[in-house]
């Protein structure tokens, strides 16, 4: 799970910046690769050769569901605020441009938008493709 194994987006279009959630998941994505990998290891060496399947792969799977439910709650969460704002937030970094014309540059960053891009830009990003 960590980080976007997305393809490369078309050309007209910019993959939109991460929100912070979605970076702590991606950072806490690799911690838990290595629980997912660790725990089975730890149980082995723990309750030696007797040990079940079960309590081998049972941590780990549900640690694989908690984190599944909680990586696609938060992308459902991002899109549905995404389309309420009308797709206007800042593709670089996620300022709001809510009450600015449909064509400008990001008082925040500097980045330039259209609304057309931003909204095609910010349903690819969050589109299952
Ligand atoms: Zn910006």
């Amino acid at each position: 799970m960590p980080g976007r194994n997305d393809p490369d987006p078309p050309p007209n279009v910019t993959l939109g910046a991460m929100s912070s959630e979605e970076r702590l998941v991606k950072s806490l994505g690799w911690i838990f690769v290595g629980c997912f990998l660790g725990i089975p290891i730890v149980v082995l060496l723990t309750a030696g050769p007797q040990v079940s399947v079960a309590m081998l792969v049972g941590p780990s799977l549900i640690l694989a569901i908690v984190m599944s439910a909680w990586y696609l709650t938060l992308q459902r969460r991002q899109r549905k605020a995404l389309e309420k704002a009308g797709y206007r937030g800042c593709l670089n970094c996620r300022y709001s441009l809510a009450d600015l014309p449909d064509m400008g540059t990001c008082p925040e960053c500097g980045t330039p938008y259209t609304l057309e891009h931003l909204q095609r830009s910010w349903s690819w990003t969050y589109s299952k493709h």
